[in-house]
């Protein structure tokens, strides 16, 4: 059932959802966000990012445009556009629209000219990118804290933001919008006390079906690899204690006999 969020919205304006595509994979949309694909009379989709797979649970009839030529006017007025004539439309966005997407500059826009909206999650790429090399980005007693980033680029970072500063918690770093700014990346750690051997994963096109790459390296070496496997966008960058091979931790609380919580009793004299 959709449930409007702006109280002013106007009812001969159709519903106007964000929602997120996930990483890549079609089959890795949620089942909410494939439902809304199939029922909606317009979408506008993220084309330099979401796979085409994705339209094949469009109706029929479906008015479909890829926004990647679009300025952000072009694609407010497209949306709206859309949602004088149909009830629902979509705006696919790739992985979780609440990541480094437009989100913010595109729904007051809308709202404003009084459509309702929604946004709908999808599966994150740093997600999709554990997953894909079968790495936990949490340990017990290793590392308990995950930082989403990015270093600058033609967009600049907050001061307070600097790699070098984040990295001093010597967490996990899962820096996205990254993979062409090598030298930055290994200045900025090697600033924050990273040895060159701590381990590096590079994922590239998490789960895109015959396109995903999995690198495995260091700080020292992984600006080569990703040379020399021509990879320049669309990547992950995963570092942190997470991804060494270390000797098992501490076992943790989770399913450990001895930890009783409010769905299973301790059985503390169990032998583990
Ligand atoms: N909203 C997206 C992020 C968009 S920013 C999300 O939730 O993940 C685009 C960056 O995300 C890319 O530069 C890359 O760092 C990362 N990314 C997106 N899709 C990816 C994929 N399938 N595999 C690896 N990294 C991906």
């Amino acid at each position: 059932m959709s449930v409007p969020c702006t109280p002013a919205s106007n009812a001969l304006l159709g519903e106007i959802c964000l929602v997120g595509a996930g990483p890549g994979a079609a089959d890795l949309i949620t089942v909410r966000g494939r439902e809304l694909l199939s029922r909606a009379g317009a979408i506008l989709y993220a084309g330099s990012l979401v796979s085409t797979d994705h339209l094949a649970y469009a109706r029929a009839d479906c008015q479909i445009a890829d926004s990647s030529t679009m300025t952000l006017e072009e694609m407010v007025d497209w949306l709206l556009t859309a949602a004088r004539r149909h009830p629902l439309v979509v705006r696919l966005q790739t992985g979780d629209p609440s990541l480094y997407g437009a989100m913010a500059e595109l729904l007051p826009p809308l709202q404003q000219a009084g459509a309702s909206t929604r946004v709908i999650p999808g599966v994150p790429s740093f997600a999709a990118s554990a997953a894909a090399a079968q790495t936990t980005l949490t340990l017990p007693e290793v590392c308990q804290t995950v930082i989403l980033t990015r270093v600058a680029g033609r967009t600049p970072m907050p001061e307070r933001e600097q790699l070098q500063d984040l990295a001093r918690h010597h967490c996990t770093l899962c820096l996205h919008l990254s993979i062409t700014l090598w030298p930055t990346i290994e200045r900025e750690l090697s600033a924050a006390g990273w040895s060159a051997d701590s381990p590096v994963v590079v994922v590239h096109k998490a789960s895109w079906p015959g396109q995903e790459q999995i690198l495995r390296g260091t700080l020292a070496t992984m600006a080569a690899l990703c040379q020399q496997a021509d990879i320049h966008s669309q990547s992950m960058i995963l570092i942190g204690p997470t991804l060494q091979p270390q000797p098992l931790p501490t076992r943790s609380q989770l399913y450990h006999p001895a930890f009783g919580h409010g769905f299973r009793a301790a059985t503390p004299h169990e032998e583990v």
